[in-house]
């Protein structure tokens, strides 16, 4: 038998992540020499305290301060030290040392993450990140690879663990936003500060990842439209449960035609409303989904754990031993395919169904008025639903209109939603939600 070649594997940052994918690099060594051709030694994990507690028990001779150095003398690199700098620094030291990388950095790879792949290309090494896009889930090999003689038209993802659980309460126990955010927290799902993740700005950097891979164009988080889940009341979920629908927090990458012949990309996250019988209704708790619709493929639907230190870590290993064995087997690096430059369209250009949650006067001819209203703006109602409430201590009685129009581009519902509101017969517009899949 031939001996197995050794390559030398440098890991950045031992946390939730990093010290599981150490141990497994140490304890499943002897699997994972012979499924790569190689035998992977790690050689160094760099921290920031070399004194602080692992969650679990590696030789202490292995950590180092010093990632600059520890990056010059290794084949494959793993970031998993999160943030910017000095992740970006050390990745582009990596890869211009000749190192293959492999990262789950999705803030970095939002940020900047054309110049690292470009620099990779350059240098004929891999940069590969499937961790950064839904933790465990094998979601970006399989439409970079798998479906790459197909034409995908739209992806549909829930991507955060942590919106997806607040969601999830706030719908089987009609909790609001507030007391659900607090549970998550208790339970270890949601950070102290939870801006990145209620704000949507995680889903959206994901977003960003998942539209430039499908539609091979780099897409970055300027071009996403962004709307996270803190204005979603237990009303807007009762409401919705009412109808027929959950709502879900979806990154979207889809293609429009422009009218005239040309196509665009629209990239969004926001809070959305999903029949309940569509697959990701059925996605609960912290998990997370992606749906693909694809021309010949047609619907695929990818479902896991989108976080965790030993799921993620799995990903993690996927990518490393991926690209071990094309140092094995030699060749140049994965190149993304960018050769689809299909622009960015602005959130206007949308186009889905809505929900709309009015308060109006009681009186006859409101639901005409509105109706006549909408028609003009050519925004076409699909369902309308009125339910009559009187106020104990007045006695006065108001009205709740729930419309779900057909589809219609964010630009027409946005001037209809702004007509609507001018109307003498309207106290309020409740809510104005989203719709997919209906
Ligand atoms: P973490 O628990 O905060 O661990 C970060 C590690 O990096 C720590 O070991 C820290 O060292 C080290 N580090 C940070 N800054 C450093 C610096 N300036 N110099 C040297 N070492 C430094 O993070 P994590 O949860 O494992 O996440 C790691 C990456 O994976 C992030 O990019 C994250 O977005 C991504 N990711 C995480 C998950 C997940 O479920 N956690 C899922 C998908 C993707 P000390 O221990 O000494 O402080």
């Amino acid at each position: 038998m031939t001996e197995l070649r050794t390559l030398k594997v440098a890991l950045l940052g031992c946390g939730n992540v990093g010290a599981q994918v150490a141990r497994i690099l140490i304890d499943d060594a002897g699997t994972l020499a012979p499924r790569t051709g190689a035998r992977l030694e790690l050689v160094g994990i760099a921290v920031r305290n070399l004194d602080a507690e692992r969650e679990v028990d590696l030789p202490r001779e292995l950590f180092t301060t010093d990632g600059e150095t520890l990056v010059k003398d290794a084949d494959l690199v793993i970031e998993l030290m999160g943030g910017i700098e000095p992740a970006r620094s050390l990745i582009l030291s990596a890869i211009q040392n000749g190192a293959s990388v492999v990262t789950g950095n999705k803030a970095l790879l939002a940020a900047d993450g054309p110049a690292l792949y470009e620099e990779a290309d350059k240098a004929g090494v891999e940069l590969s990140y499937e961790a950064a896009v839904a933790g465990a889930i094998p979601i970006l090999r399989p439409i970079r690879d798998s479906l790459s003689g197909d034409r995908i038209t739209r992806v549909l993802g829930i991507v955060n663990g942590t919106t997806n659980f607040i969601l999830d309460q706030m719908d089987s126990t009609g909790a609001q936003f507030a007391d659900a955010l607090a549970e998550a927290q208790r339970l270890g799902y949601a950070e102290a500060d939870p801006t990145a993740d209620v704000e949507g700005h995680d889903a959206a950097a994901k977003a960003a990842i998942l539209a430039s891979l499908s539609f091979h164009t780099r897409f970055d988080l300027e071009h996403v439209y962004c709307e996270g889940i803190t204005r979603v009341s237990a009303a807007d979920i009762a409401a919705a449960k009412e109808a027929g629908f959950v709502i879900k927090l979806l990154a979207i990458a889809e293609k429009i035609g422009n009218g005239d012949g040309s196509e665009g990309v629209s990239v969004r996250v926001h809070p959305t409303l999903l029949p309940r019988e569509h697959p990701l209704a059925a996605v609960r708790g912290a998990f997370n989904a992606v749906f693909i619709e694809a021309e010949n493929a047609g619907e695929l639907m990818f479902y896991g754990q989108g976080a965790g230190g030993t799921p993620t870590a799995s990903a993690v290993l996927g990518d490393l031993v991926s690209a071990a064995r094309r140092i094995v087997l030699g060749g140049p690096g994965r190149i993304e395919s960018t050769t689809g430059h299909v622009p960015a369209l602005p959130i206007d250009a949308a186009i889905t169904s809505y929900y709309i949650g009015l308060d109006v006067a009681d009186q006859p001819g409101v639901l005409a008025k509105i109706a006549q209203l909408f028609a003009e703006h050519g925004v076409s109602i699909e369902i309308m639903r009125q339910t009559i409430h009187r106020d104990a201590d007045s006695n006065v009685e108001s009205a709740e209109l729930r419309i779900v129009t057909h589809r219609a581009s964010e630009a027409a519902l946005a001037a209809t939603v702004e007509a609507v509101k001018g109307l003498d017969v309207i106290n309020s517009v409740t809510s104005v939600l989203r719709v997919e899949g209906a």
